[in-house]
């Protein structure tokens, strides 16, 4: 949000939110391709597609490739459990509990949650095959054993199942990966996949494909 919030305050043209893109038009010549929004073409000479891998890939016709998922369950509670904007790796096993990770959002912005409130966030790695009550309680379980006591009076707030987290990029990835920039004549890509699943690496695919933007308008 803040990176965003950041970016937006640089740009010099108008940024349509909540849009999404329907469909790509890029057959014909430079002036019939663009993209469908409610209904509507806008037209344009080349289209950078930098969505998420499975959107790209329902654009563009193709089958995309292997994703990771993660489930991230969210508490409120009155009282942080650590008091530094630090994240705790699981260190007591695999047989210890679903968690992976957990951290303290409010302590790294107060704007994360009311004054009189800490949001506590626990990452746990694939998609756990049990339901959201089985999740949760065994998250606290875990948690219990972390933080003593004080773990019986956190909120649930949301569980949320991310199916496609991230591009399946085990080692030896970066070797491997297929840094493209371009998947049709008029349409450019850029996104983590391209590079390594992170916000580092979709930033650093989108210079690249800025770049062959630049060079392509300039041909
Ligand atoms: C739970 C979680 C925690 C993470 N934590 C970290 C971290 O701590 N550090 C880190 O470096 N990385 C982290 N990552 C990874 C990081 O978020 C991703 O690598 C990065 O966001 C990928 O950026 P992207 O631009 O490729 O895709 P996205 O961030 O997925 O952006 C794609 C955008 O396209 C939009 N979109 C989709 N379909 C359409 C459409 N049809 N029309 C218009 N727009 C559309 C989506 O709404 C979205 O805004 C985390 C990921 C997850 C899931």
């Amino acid at each position: 949000m803040a990176i965003n919030a950041e970016w937006y305050g640089r740009l010099r043209w108008v940024v349509r939110l909540n849009a999404p893109v329907e469909s790509l038009t890029t057959e014909g010549d430079t002036h019939d391709g663009g993209v469908m929004v409610g209904g509507v073409r806008h037209q344009a000479r080349l289209v950078v597609l930098a969505t998420d891998g499975p959107a790209a890939d329902h654009l563009l016709g193709e089958t995309g490739g292997e994703w990771r998922s993660t489930a991230c369950v969210y508490f409120a509670t009155a009282e942080a459990p650590i008091d530094e904007p630090i994240l705790l790796l699981a260190g007591d096993g695999p047989d210890a509990g679903p968690i992976n990770s957990l951290c303290v959002p409010s302590l790294v912005s107060r704007a994360y949650a009311p004054n009189d409130h800490a949001l506590v966030s626990v990452s746990v790695v694939g998609d756990p095959a049990v339901s959201d009550d089985e999740l949760v309680e065994s998250i606290l379980h875990q948690a219990r054993e972390w933080f003593g006591q004080p773990v019986a009076t956190w909120q649930l707030l949301r569980v949320y199942r991310v199916r496609h987290a991230l591009p399946d990029q085990r080692p030896p990835h970066y070797r491997t990966i297929e840094k493209s920039t371009r998947a049709r004549q008029r349409v450019f890509v850029c996104g983590d996949r391209f590079d390594t699943a992170s916000i580092n690496g979709a930033i650093r695919s989108g210079h690249r494909t800025a770049e062959a933007v630049l060079r392509e308008l300039d041909a």
